[in-house]
């Protein structure tokens, strides 16, 4: 494993913002620290950073402890949410800096940010100053930055929350593909799934300061393990075994053995419905979103959230019958009603 954190604690006063985390990055890995507002995903990003100190446990690179070792001798690129370039200099002078710092030579240093300008698709911005640039384009100067010197790991910390949506997808694709051309092991800050899902080999889903699940975005998505996992990666239909025994019995069938509670989860686009004269249950409204439709339907479990790709062949107020394969059920511990945050 290239970077690892074991059991990192972090304590503000009596309140607990991190309790005893692990992840894991592989080289050349894109992950993304995922969850809500205050989930701890900042401050696990700064203690990697070494901007932040550690109350317990520990981080390696490598196998080497980096607790000894100050910010700016970990060779980490960061980019934050704020685009932080120096306004004073010009966009070539920002992106050279960290060389100019280490002694590189003036004509390699140019060189370098040339190559790097061409990378970030902005070979013509060397010598415009920050202010002169829209956010996008600074955000990739900023990330231009990080890179230059080749850093051991990439950290980004909510590097496309101030864009708007539309330079916030190109831009994502373009972090992901100098990600890959590039290979560097990078530690993204998000809050936003669909963010995490499309640039993440691994996403690390946080709560209240744990991490509640690590895995594949399939794994999130498909196989998530907790009621929460679930409800933040997306839409769900999320049942009771009781309503399972009652009105799908056949899903039961993969219901887990222990005594925990669990939740059926099911995804919109799992349920398969078809007209039908005495159906089990009716369609209470159809929403058209362009590539799909969404349907709301009145069954015996309650109401369920059902998607389709194409044209639906039923109308508002029309009986149907619903279809739920064995295999798009997952069981998801019900954490809900969990303490808010241990105090430490
Ligand atoms: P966001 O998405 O809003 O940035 P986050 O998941 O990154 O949230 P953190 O910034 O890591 O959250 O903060 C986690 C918790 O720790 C928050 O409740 C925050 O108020 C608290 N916290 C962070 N830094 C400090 C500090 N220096 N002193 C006291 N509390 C802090």
């Amino acid at each position: 494993m290239y970077l690892t954190v074991r059991d990192a604690t972090k304590t503000y006063g009596t309140f607990t913002a991190l309790d005893s985390v692990s992840i894991e990055i592989e080289k050349g890995e894109f992950v993304c620290l995922l969850g809500p507002s205050g989930c701890g995903k900042t401050t696990l990003l700064r203690l990697i950073a070494g901007l932040t100190e550690l109350d317990g446990g520990e981080i390696t690179l490598e196998g080497a402890p980096l607790s000894e070792l100050p910010a700016r001798k970990r060779g980490f690129g960061i980019v934050f949410q704020s685009y932080s370039l120096f306004p004073n200099m010009s966009v070539a002078e920002n992106i050279g800096y960290g060389l100019k710092i280490r002694d590189v030579p003036a004509p390699e240093i140019t060189a370098r940010v040339n190559e790097l300008l061409q990378l970030v698709k902005l070979p013509q911005m060397a010598d415009k100053l920050p202010g002169q640039l829209s956010g996008g384009q600074q955000q990739r100067i900023a990330l231009a930055r990080a890179i230059a010197v080749d850093p051991r790991v990439l950290l980004l910390d909510e590097p496309l929350s101030a864009l708007d949506a539309k330079v916030r997808a190109t831009l994502r694709d373009e972090i992901r593909q100098v990600q890959r051309a590039l290979e560097i092991p990078t530690l993204m800050v998000t809050h936003d799934q669909e963010e995490a899902l499309a640039l993440a080999d691994k996403i690390i889903c946080m709560n209240h300061g744990i991490v509640v699940q690590a895995g594949t975005p399939e794994d999130l998505y498909h196989r998530p393990a907790t009621r929460f996992v679930a409800e933040f990666m997306g839409s769900s239909n999320l049942l009771s075994a009781e309503d399972i025994a009652r009105h799908f019995p056949d899903l039961l069938a993969t219901h887990p053995t222990d005594e925990k509670t669990y939740l059926a989860c099911i995804r919109p686009e799992q349920i398969g419905l078809t007209p039908a004269k005495e159906g089990s249950a009716t369609v209470r409204s159809i929403s058209f979103l362009g590539n799909l439709q969404r349907l709301e339907v009145d069954s015996a479990a309650g109401p369920l959230l059902v998607e389709t790709h194409g044209r639906v062949s039923c109308r508002m107020g029309e009986s149907v019958d619903l279809r739920i394969a064995l295999d798009a059920c997952t069981w998801v511990l019900d954490d809900a009603g969990q303490p808010e945050r241990s105090a430490a």
